[in-house]
């Protein structure tokens, strides 16, 4: 018998028809079926499902549910929803790695060339050089040195910046200052003009970047947020910001999503608003992911070794 995989998705989300037949293509050996067309008569042989954002009604229909494959990266939104003793398996996927070291790279670039100072003087006619800074005295520290934190800081390393990078367990990375524990994040942030946010959301990482951490930072640094927005206090990020200690902020997820209207990060002059597009999924490659591990599930029980999220942890 074709194993069924069904396509959870909230109900009050439309379906990713991309995904769903990214899926339908590098599954061929299975029945991909999104979860509304599943008749209720065959919740009993759902044991693997694909999930994007499901809703815990919808995987409480499912008895036998085993394990559930993420087409997303991060675990937050997944991970309330999904009844014990069921494996979660983010995505881990090369090609997002890639997508968002490039974007890493590219925004790095942005604050290290000082675009938004001189987009601010073209703004006011004003003709005036400042002296460069090379590459290899720009300190960038990364916070999150796993799959998309080490991938950007290699990518930073070749373009030849000053790279240090942050973690919970202590990591070798060859060319890479690295920081770990509590007081790790001191003293990376006081060496980084440039800090890249690239952690997870999880309990413990809930307001990581305060009013304390801020101040760490050196006068005239900048922040990158590509993680989560709640790792971030809005609030003393806009102080830090206002009394001109930080000197600028790349933004590409927020507490709430899309951005509510009357935000201040909107309109404000030192801040850059992007609309969560740093590292989207890319559908094909993550349908193959997704398939192969699947596929190996269901003939040998065997998890993948990267991407098993660990429910203590959260991430
Ligand atoms: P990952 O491989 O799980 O890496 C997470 C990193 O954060 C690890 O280095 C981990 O430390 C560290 N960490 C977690 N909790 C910590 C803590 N309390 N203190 C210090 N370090 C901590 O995740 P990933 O695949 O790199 O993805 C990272 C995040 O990027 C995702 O969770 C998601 O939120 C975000 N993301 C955003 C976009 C976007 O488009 N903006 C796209 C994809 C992903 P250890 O190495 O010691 O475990």
């Amino acid at each position: 018998m074709t194993p069924l995989v069904p396509y959870v998705r909230r109900p009050d989300w439309s379906t990713d028809d991309t995904l769903v037949s990214a899926l339908a293509a590098a599954m061929v050996d299975f029945e991909v079926v999104p979860f509304d067309a599943l008749d209720a008569s065959r919740y009993d042989e759902v044991s693997v499902a694909v999930v994007d954002g499901p809703s815990a009604d919808q995987l409480a229909k499912l008895p036998h549910l085993e394990l559930v494959q993420s087409s997303w990266a991060g675990a937050e939104a997944v991970m309330p929803v999904v009844p014990d003793g069921v494996h979660v398996i983010r995505l881990v996927d090369p090609q997002m790695a890639e997508t968002m070291s490039e974007a890493v790279l590219a925004w790095t670039l942005y604050l290290h060339r000082e675009m938004p100072r001189y987009a601010r003087q073209q703004r006011a006619g004003e003709w005036r050089q400042h002296p460069i800074v090379h590459a290899r005295d720009r300190r960038v520290g990364i916070a999150g040195l796993g799959i998309l934190g080490t991938a950007a800081a290699r990518r930073l390393l070749a373009q030849g910046f000053a790279v240090a990078g942050w973690s919970r367990s202590s990591k070798q990375i060859d060319g890479v200052s690295c920081y770990d524990g509590p007081a790790g994040l001191g003293a990376m942030l006081e060496r980084s003009d440039i800090v890249v946010n690239l952690l997870p959301h999880t309990e413990a990482t809930v307001g990581t970047f305060d009013a304390d951490r801020f101040a760490t930072m050196p006068a005239g640094s900048a922040i990158i947020n590509f993680g989560r927005g709640p790792t971030i206090d809005d609030g003393a990020l806009l102080d830090a910001l206002d009394r001109g200690h930080l000197d600028h902020a790349v933004l590409d997820v927020f507490d709430v999503e899309p951005l509510p209207a009357e935000h201040r990060f909107w309109d404000h002059e030192s801040v850059t608003v992007l609309p969560h597009i740093s590292a989207p999924t890319t559908v094909e490659t993550a349908a193959v992911i997704a398939g192969e591990n699947i596929r190996r599930f269901l003939a040998t029980g065997e998890l993948p070794t990267e991407g098993l999220v660990d429910r203590s942890r959260g991430y």
